[in-house]
């Protein structure tokens, strides 16, 4: 079977082509140890069988940040049979610089020259014969927004691979100053054998002078050539900084910019003339990224997507919980009194159910993220953010780690750390790394749905905007206050943010995005949460009560019982109707005892005595022993509060009819208040990151110092604010 893998700058049509080519029967995964989605599939064409790979989009393949290693070490250690490179047809300049590198790596590369309908709207006339030959790789036309040339590209990656291509003659010019240490370098590359198994050698030769950290870390291995080589950049470093004013690594990249420029002089028939897409772009970005306008527009954008989240999630949201009720009813019907029924009912229907109930709210969060990152507005977000975060010492570029760890709503941190690594200055990195957590990630948001449902069904766009506002505007002021306390290289370089054209998303294109990412939310419910759960049920289980324990209550009933047959036989007597009055009100009572069992049952396991122990402190913060519960279950994975709040009222709950969905018994029987809840949400936004995210930062901000701080610290900081907002709302 032959493989290949799809790569591209990001909007250059990838995914569109992707699904061309798989008819959207793909499998997801991650790339191996990293959060980074993988999109697989095996298709045929013309009786052979191909393995496709989508890689992640990226400019360049520099390992800057974590999207470009990935992609990077694919294409190096998997060596697919032909890379699909694809290219914007409207924006050449910017889309060859990934297709030079892919030429110097040696890897055999099939052009998917895209967007070929804006192309020509633009007027821009492109040679394809003369571009083909010129790159010396197959160039084949596509829109693969309409599904066109997809069967062409197949045909020709086919007859590409059969030719069996030599690729290794690839070499640009860099300048005589460049070029006489390549030269140097690469001879000493290939007698040592210098990691020469994996890169070519003028390769290699080329990263040391652009200071690629990840060459460096292999070769370091190698102590002797590694020094070598480092000696030479310095070298060359230092003549470039005396006679240019430059570094190796500014030089080459110029230079793949004025080869790319020569290769477009001969193959640009004609440029574009009309008003084309670029110039409406800039007329409305004129207001959409206006000084006081853009922000302006940018909170209602928000307020917005939080209309129609709940707006559209709201029916679908309840009948997911009149089905998990329906459900609970069914199996406790069905199953008698034991371990078994507590575990089905109120460890994971309860529980994980509560989790998935919002799947929906989920969905449609994403569609509206979508919405934004298809049309380009993400990125004027970015830049108008990035005024905003020099204030604050951080740069555009933290901003980006911000989104992508749930800042609008719906992310996760755990990428949004690793999206740090494009961060230049030590200092501006580790602070992003350690406020990112604070956004409103996808797991955070059945917490704050949760709470919204059950103490502010009437404001809840309003809520969850304020929710944001405060997230970011927190985030900030800690960033702003870690900046006394980090003591590392800040960055002087300026954050340059390509705003790419707007463009009419598709609804194919969002609804796939929206999917994927809701099936992630699912899938974690269905799998760690799960898993989580039901070790929290034997926790809220476990120890069961001893005898003399049950022997109070059984003695309690039975006086009941007593009283209650003997009356009934008075009354028997008195009068002969069916059930009396009094009779009622005793089974009334024995209920009583009932859910006085259950309760004293779940205060009396592990989980309940912790919760209990924490209790006389944590209610200044307005949380009982429950919440306490909740509250550590969402250490590890912050959907957990959500169930264990499920199941903590659930194991309480004697009589399923009597059950309420969650968020009316956080009304109806839990005590709280709306300080309560302002208390929680408070909490819940400021606390540890959860398990998976304190690792990231530990790996990432390089220590578990740090890791550390953010569990104990922030929980400190968040415990501090919550009592502030109990006490002044109590
Ligand atoms: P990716 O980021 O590279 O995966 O790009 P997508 O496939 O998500 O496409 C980005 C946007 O460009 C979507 O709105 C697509 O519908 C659109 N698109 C993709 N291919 C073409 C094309 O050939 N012509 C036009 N006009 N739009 C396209
Ligand atoms: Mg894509």
């Amino acid at each position: 079977m032959k493989r290949l893998a799809i790569a591209g700058n990001p909007n250059c049509g990838k995914t569109s082509l992707f699904n061309n080519i798989t008819g959207a029967n793909y499998h997801v995964a991650n790339y191996p140890g990293v959060t980074v989605e993988k999109k697989e599939a095996v298709i045929k064409h013309r009786n052979s069988e191909f393995k496709v790979v989508d890689l992640p989009g990226t400019y360049s393949l520099s390992p800057y940040s974590l999207e470009e290693v990935v992609a990077r070490d694919y294409v190096v250690n998997e060596k697919p049979d032909v890379v699909i490179d694809v290219l914007d047809a409207s924006n050449l300049e910017r889309n060859l610089y990934m297709f030079i590198q892919f030429m110097e790596l040696h890897v055999p590369v099939v052009i998917a020259l895209n967007m070929m309908d804006v192309a020509r709207k633009r007027n821009v006339e492109i040679d394809v014969k003369a571009l083909e030959k010129i790159l010396g790789a197959p160039v084949v036309e596509t829109v693969a927004r309409e599904n066109k040339g997809t069967a062409q590209l197949l045909d020709e990656v086919s007859a590409y691979i059969d030719k069996g291509n030599d690729v290794s003659d690839f070499k640009i010019s860099y300048g005589q100053d460049v070029d006489v240490v390549l030269d140097k370098m690469t001879p000493i590359i290939e007698e040592n054998s210098f990691l020469t198994d994996k890169y070519p050698a003028r390769w290699i030769a080329l990263k040391y002078l652009e200071n690629d950290e990840q060459v460096h870390a292999q070769g370091a291995l190698y102590v002797d050539v590694h020094k070598q080589l480092l000696e030479m950049t310095d070298k060359l470093n230092a003549h470039l900084r005396a006679t240019l004013k430059v570094t190796a690594e500014n030089l080459i990249a110029d230079y793949r910019y004025g080869y790319i420029n020569s290769i477009l002089k001969g193959v640009l028939v004609s440029e574009e003339k009309s008003l084309d897409r670029l110039y409406l772009s800039d007329k409305v970005d004129m207001v959409l990224t206006h000084r006081l306008f853009g922000p302006v527009f940018m909170l209602a954008f928000l307020y917005g997507i939080y209309e129609f989240t709940f707006w559209a999630s709201e029916y679908p949201v309840g009948w997911l919980e009149s089905f998990f009720g329906w459900l609970s009813k069914a199996v406790d019907a069905g199953l008698n009194e034991g371990m078994l029924k507590s575990l089905l009912v109120s460890g994971i229907i309860d529980g994980v159910g509560g989790v998935i109930g919002f799947a929906p709210l989920i969905l449609f969060m994403f569609f509206a993220i979508a919405i934004m990152e298809d049309s380009g507005y993400m990125a004027r977000t970015a830049y108008m953010l990035d005024r905003v975060f020099r204030l604050f010492g951080l740069q555009g570029n933290s901003v980006v780690s911000y989104i992508v760890s749930g800042g609008i709503a719906g992310g996760c941190a755990v990428p949004g750390v690793m999206a740090a690594r494009t961060i230049k200055g030590e200092k501006e990195r580790l602070i992003t790394i350690l406020t990112a957590p604070f956004m409103p990630c996808g797991a955070k948001l059945p917490v704050y749905a949760l709470i919204i449902a059950a103490f502010f069904e009437h404001n809840r766009s309003t809520i969850m905007l304020g929710i944001t506002l405060i997230s970011w505007l927190l985030a900030l002021s800690i960033a702003r206050v870690l900046g006394f306390f980090v003591l590392k290289e800040k960055s002087s370089s300026a954050f340059v943010m390509e705003l790419p054209p707007y463009r009419m998303p598709t609804l194919k294109g969002l609804t796939i995005h929206a999917w994927e990412r809701c099936w992630m939310y699912v899938r974690k419910a269905g799998t760690v949460i799960l898993a989580i759960s039901i070790l929290l049920w034997v926790l809220m289980t476990f120890p069961e009560m001893n005898d003399k324990q049950l022997a109070v209550f059984e003695a309690k009933a039975s006086s009941i019982e007593q009283q209650y047959s003997r009356e009934t036989v008075n009354e028997a007597e008195s009068n002969a109707k069916n059930v009396s009055p009094s009779a009622t009100e005793l089974r009334e009572k024995l209920r009583e005892v009932d859910s006085e069992i259950a309760a004293s049952g779940l205060a009396n396991s592990v989980a309940g005595k912790t919760g209990r122990f924490l209790e006389p402190v944590t209610k200044y913060a307005g949380f009982d022993w429950k919440t306490n519960i909740a509250l550590i279950g969402g250490i590890a994975a912050k959907e957990v509060v959500v169930s264990s709040l499920g199941t903590a009222y659930s194991l309480g709950e004697v009589d399923i009819e009597d059950s309420v969905p969650l968020a009316e018994a956080l009304v109806s029987k839990s005590g709280w208040t709306l300080a309560t809840a302002y208390s929680l949400l408070i909490f819940t936004l400021l606390y540890s990151p959860c398990f998976v995210t304190v690792v990231a930062i530990a790996k990432e901000g390089g220590s578990w110092y740090w890791a550390l701080f953010t569990v104990v610290g922030y929980t400190s900081i968040a415990f501090i604010a919550s009592v502030l907002t109990y006490q002044i709302l109590a």
